[in-house]
């Protein structure tokens, strides 16, 4: 199966890309769902999380407490890699799962994290990074959250350097204009990536 990784920071477009992705009919697995179904109430990573940060991280519903840890993460980085190394071979798991399974012409698995946990080397033939104008990267992000100007700079923070990201892509979208544009570089990218899928 032909897979590509397809990332950027927050905000970038990501998420919008890969629907358009789906909207062309290919199979885009989406790791930031994954973790989502995995820590919500009856989630198989519940019982870790709970082991690992007490039940005071789960609400009363048993699904995990985002707010809580997303506060514990920011303050502590050691707490952010316990997380992390907690998650991300479940997520693994279920992305290679998903893609043994697809009848696609070919993949695009969405990681926000892709270079920062390098779990994806072996798994993606591709990168496509999705790449916007940091100012836009903060405002796009608290039109669609509760988040601050501030808070979204804290998570930039914590990712890669935006000019590593462009450096390690096999193709770059440049999401700096409206949701047209992004549309017709994504078509395009389409139809070569059949080409290469076949
Ligand atoms: P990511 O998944 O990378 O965090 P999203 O795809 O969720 O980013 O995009 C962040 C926000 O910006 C969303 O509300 C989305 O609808 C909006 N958005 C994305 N691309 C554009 C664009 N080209 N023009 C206007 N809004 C956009």
């Amino acid at each position: 199966m032909f897979v590509i990784g397809l990332t950027g920071g927050i905000g970038s477009g990501k998420s919008t890309a890969g629907e358009i992705f789906a909207e062309l009919g290919v199979d885009v697995i989406d790791t930031d769902q994954i973790s989502r179904l995995l820590t919500k109430s009856g989630g198989s990573a519940i019982p870790a999380i709970c082991d690992l940060f007490g039940d005071a991280y789960i609400t009363e519903n048993g699904a995990l407490d985002r707010e809580k840890m997303r506060q514990l993460i920011f303050s502590d980085g050691a707490d952010r890699q316990k997380l992390e190394q907690l998650l991300h071979p479940l997520i693994l798991a279920e992305v290679s799962s998903h893609i043994q399974r697809s009848l696609s012409q070919y993949v695009i698995v969405v990681v926000p994290l892709l270079f920062e946990t390098g779990d994806y080397d072996h798994l993606v033939q591709r990168i496509l990074v999705i790449d916007c104008d940091e100012q836009l990267q903060v405002t796009r992000t608290m039109a669609r959250s509760q988040l601050s100007a501030a808070d979204v700079r804290a998570v930039m923070a914590t990712q890669v350097e935006r000019q590593f990201r462009l450096k390690k892509a096999d193709d770059i979208v440049r999401n700096n204009r409206d949701i047209g544009h992004l549309r017709a570089q994504i078509v395009r990218l389409h139809h070569f990536y059949l080409t290469l899928a076949t």
